[in-house]
């Protein structure tokens, strides 16, 4: 018998008990219980209250994974990156990298409080594990404040997009990128400046990549971007306007992962 025609059926047979419920002073029912074969006493408020608990907490789990679901197809990203939470960030005690997992879960925790506009910036050589902290920041901000997010690969991005310009079945087009990277409320670029190399030009990113990546800036003030650039090297791959879009709102989260080792040797 479902809960719901329990309590129903509990209605119909009750009868008082002469005790009160002491959180809602109201009579308390008593039923004959086919469980423990013997008359029970309930308050029918409590019983009321437990159930609407219990519908409530369904629908939450079923808007969380819907969420979580949301979160991955919003994503651009090799699916092993998954795994990459601060738990499984291993950094010996008094290290730099300590600092930087303890710096950017505090920025996790900010980003989770409040909903206002502000980027961060993980810049430096690479593995040293940018990404990985990135990833776990965003996981930890949509663990705790269920904020919508995509997490983006840049080289995935333009691969996708490059593809959707001969093959019309692709779903990241220019138009899809775009329009998912900024209605996110929070969104990571993850190794922006490899897209550069795609470019012919070499150095410079190519003209339609630049356009991508300044709607995206112009009309996303949330984001979290890891470059393997120096700032003096993005100043020379990206023109002005975006240059001074990525360093928007980011005063106290630029993170400089610079003389950090290469991560991903370690434990290899
Ligand atoms: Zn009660």
């Amino acid at each position: 018998m479902s809960i719901a025609m329990e309590a129903f059926q509990n209605a119909l047979e009750a009868k008082r008990s002469g005790q009160k419920c002491p959180i809602h002073g109201c009579d308390k029912l008593v039923y004959f219980s086919l469980r423990t074969k013997q008359d029970e006493a309930y308050c029918p408020e409590c019983q009321n209250e437990q159930l609407l608990k219990m519908q409530a907490e369904f629908d939450q789990k079923a808007s969380r994974s819907i969420n979580e679901r949301k979160f991955r197809d919003n994503s651009l990203v090799s699916p092993k990156m998954w795994a990459c939470t601060f738990d499984s960030f291993v950094a010996a005690p008094n290290t730099r990298e300590a600092f930087m997992k303890h710096k950017i879960s505090r920025a996790a925790d900010a980003f989770a409080a409040k909903n206002t506009a502000h980027n961060a910036v993980l810049y430096g050589q690479p593995g040293a594990g940018k990404s990985h902290l990135a990833m776990a920041l965003m996981q930890k901000v949509h663990k705790e404040s269920q904020q919508t997010m995509a997490f983006v690969n840049i080289s995935r991005l333009f691969n996708k997009i490059k593809n959707s310009f001969e093959d019309p079945t692709e779903y990241w087009t220019k138009e899809k990128a775009i329009q998912i990277m900024t209605s996110v409320d929070l969104l990571c670029i993850d190794d922006l400046g490899t897209e550069s190399s795609m470019g012919r030009q070499g150095q410079e990113a190519s003209r339609w990549v630049q356009d991508v990546i300044y709607d995206v800036l112009e009309n996303q003030d949330r984001i979290i971007i890891t470059t393997n650039l120096s700032d003096k090297q993005l100043r020379q791959v990206y023109d002005s306007k975006i240059f001074s879009r990525i360093f928007a709102n980011s005063a106290n989260t630029r993170f400089d992962f610079s003389g950090i080792s290469d991560k991903r040797l370690e434990g290899v």
